[in-house]
């Protein structure tokens, strides 16, 4: 049953900044995880503060610089389905098509996609795990099969969003408001490892709220993709996903950003890929590498060594499509 607690629907960004100042209240968006948790009391509210009203935090606008920004409150359907992001980011408009079901991804925001909260299904259950404020992370004697491969510290989940992984390959910026003003920060260090704090999942502080996401230009021969594995074809959550933004000249990589989904508690940018790829042609010989680079530092669970051969022929796939003509054609 869902526990009580007072609602709010604030007609102006002001008006939901003061109400989200006490703590006790919480950001509801399109609501698609929020109410999941509250029923389940994964966590709780005393005020659920709905931005729904706020129609400026709603559409996808080309910026000045070329680049784009999306609002906080636009759906992931529109994300997925806007012309702009689709000829200017396919690899966003790709993953923002992979989230969850037609419903959810109708219902849900970018932004709530952003911020949602874990899928680990002992801190979804009843357990007060670590990441809950207990000592102990259950996972790591337990059920791991989907936990995370990268960057488990205290706490071994791995961060749940589609969009994330593309955001932080394209050099997204998140922007925040709160009483003291607004303040942009890089999507690469929105979320937060459990190194950092294994009990926030983000840097938003009691009474910010997330208003938006910008886009730089796509440079000159920017590829950008997405790719999701997930045990399902229907909705599922990414066993293992890769975003790529490459920046082509002709068959070379000039420039990498390789960032894994379903690895790590964030987003996982694989430096190691990204080195061996940089400066070289998309080759038999370097994809060979990048495969092999791609698992490097990996330290699997009981349950989820399978991710290891996944990640490395995921990587080889997406690299190899990128010098297919069909894809090349499709994406730059
Ligand atoms: C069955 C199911 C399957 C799913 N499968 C996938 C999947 O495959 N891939 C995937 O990426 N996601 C998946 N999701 C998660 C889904 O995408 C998210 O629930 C959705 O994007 C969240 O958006 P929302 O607007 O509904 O957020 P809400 O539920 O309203 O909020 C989610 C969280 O973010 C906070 N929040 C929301 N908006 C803001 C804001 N603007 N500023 C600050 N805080 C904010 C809320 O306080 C809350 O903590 C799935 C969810 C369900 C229920
Ligand atoms: S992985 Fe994290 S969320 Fe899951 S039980 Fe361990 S501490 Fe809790």
């Amino acid at each position: 049953m869902m526990p009580k607690f007072a609602y709010a629907r604030p007609k102006s960004v002001e008006e939901a900044l003061k109400l989200l100042s006490p703590p006790g209240s919480v950001v509801h968006a399109g609501g698609t995880d929020l109410l999941g948790c509250l029923r389940d009391r994964v966590y709780e509210a005393e005020t659920v503060v709905s931005l729904t009203q706020l129609s400026e935090l709603r559409g996808i606008q080309k910026a000045a610089d070329g680049g784009l920004h999306i609002g906080a409150l636009t759906t992931i359907t529109e994300v997925a389905e806007s012309p702009l992001v689709n000829g200017l980011y396919p690899g966003l408009a790709k993953a923002a098509s992979e989230v969850a079901s037609p419903q959810l991804r109708n219902q849900g925001t970018i932004g709530g996609n952003l911020c949602q909260k874990p899928r680990c299904w002992y801190y979804r259950g009843e357990f007060h795990c670590l990441r809950k404020g207990g000592d102990t992370c259950y996972a790591v004697a337990g059920e791991n099969e989907f936990h995370c491969i990268f960057g488990g510290d205290s706490c071994f989940i791995v961060h749940p969003s589609d969009t994330a992984p593309v955001l932080v390959a394209l050099e997204a910026t998140v922007e925040i408001v709160g009483q003291k003003g607004m303040r942009k920060v890089p999507a690469g260090d929105f979320l937060v490892p459990p190194a950092t704090d294994p009990q926030r999942e983000t840097v938003l502080e009691q009474g910010e709220l997330v208003t938006g996401i910008s886009l730089p230009p796509p440079a000159t021969g920017l590829h950008s993709s997405y790719r999701k594995v997930r045990a399902r074809q229907s909705w599922d959550f990414a066993l293992a996903g890769v975003a790529l933004a490459l920046v082509m000249d002709n068959d070379k990589v000039t420039k990498a950003r390789v960032v894994l989904g379903g690895a790590a508690p964030v987003p996982w940018r694989s430096l190691e890929v990204e080195k061996v790829i940089t400066g070289r042609k998309l080759d038999a010989a370097t994809i060979r590498l990048a495969s092999e680079a791609v698992i490097q530092g990996a330290k699997q669970m009981d349950q989820n060594a399978y991710k290891l051969p996944l990640f490395r022929g995921v990587i080889e796939e997406e690299l190899k499509a990128i010098t297919a003509p069909t894809s090349l054609s499709k994406s730059s």
